[in-house]
């Protein structure tokens, strides 16, 4: 099976996205992009089969905002803290929480939100962390650099290994 995504780097080599398999390949037919590395099959054409990209790199440098600049997703931010909970460790109803509540005056920046899940959100609702000794296992951060990897494709393909080991 041709893999659905492919890893996109900079002219720089940074890892700086995963797109899709047709958009790599309208940005390899504009030769804007080169292939680092090709999937294991080609995609089947109709003049000619085309080689199937599985890492490309663009040939001018993009600037592109470091990734705790970019507006916050919830994937982003679930995949962040690897998809569990950040109060009991659930993995499922997983919700946005503020660990300073916004009632309270706190905002939606990477270090005030935690991955939680509905019932202990609910159970915190608008309190503080000391009211009601509930605090998040992990001090809340901006993610990795490279976090828009996991959310497009959480399980990362060996093929990507060696160019995200630089990120
Ligand atoms: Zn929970």
């Amino acid at each position: 099976m041709v893999p659905q995504h492919v890893l996109v780097l900079n002219a720089s080599y940074e890892p700086i996205n995963v797109c899709s398999m047709r958009r790599a390949v309208v940005l390899l037919l504009k030769e804007k992009a080169e292939i680092l590395e090709h999937a294991p099959r080609a995609i089947r054409g109709v003049v000619r089969d085309f080689p199937a990209p599985h890492v490309i790199r663009l040939v001018y440098r993009v600037k592109v905002p470091r990734y705790e600049a970019r507006r916050m997703s919830r994937r982003a931010l679930f995949a962040r803290d690897g998809f569990e909970c950040q109060y009991c460790g659930s993995r499922s109803k997983l919700t946005v929480d503020h660990v300073v509540p916004r009632s309270r005056g706190g905002d939606s920046s990477w270090v005030n939100v935690v991955t939680s899940c509905a019932p202990c959100n609910a159970r915190k609702g608008n309190s503080l962390c000391h009211e009601v000794q509930m605090y998040p296992r992990r001090k809340p951060r901006p993610p990795r650099a490279d976090v828009f990897v996991d959310v497009a494709a959480p399980r990362r393909p060996e093929a990507w290994s060696r160019y995200l080991a630089v990120a």
